[in-house]
């Protein structure tokens, strides 16, 4: 008279905890400040080096699309309202 339960009705509901990680990770894009500019910038989180990761990438972004000089020393400026970056010259 005895019945087992399948173990594997626990899985699904184990599987669900980790579906917030992964929507934390993709709500951090940085975005090019340049209109109609798809360039992105995915942010594992904001501390300073995943920030300094993303100047730089954005910094060769700019010198390969938009036309930057290399050694041009231009501020980037990043906008905290609309996560995107733009270059001050
Ligand atoms: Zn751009």
């Amino acid at each position: 008279m005895s019945r087992r339960f399948p173990s594997s009705q626990a899985g699904p509901l184990l599987l669900m905890g980790y579906d917030r990680e992964g929507q934390t990770s993709s709500s951090f894009v940085i975005r090019c400040g340049t209109p109609d500019c798809e360039w992105g910038f995915p942010m594992p989180d904001l501390g300073e080096i995943a920030v300094e990761a993303c100047y730089s990438s954005f910094r060769n972004h700019c010198v390969e699309v938009h036309g930057l000089k290399e050694d041009d020393d231009s501020q980037i400026f990043l906008d905290l309202g609309k996560w995107t970056l733009t270059l001050l010259t």
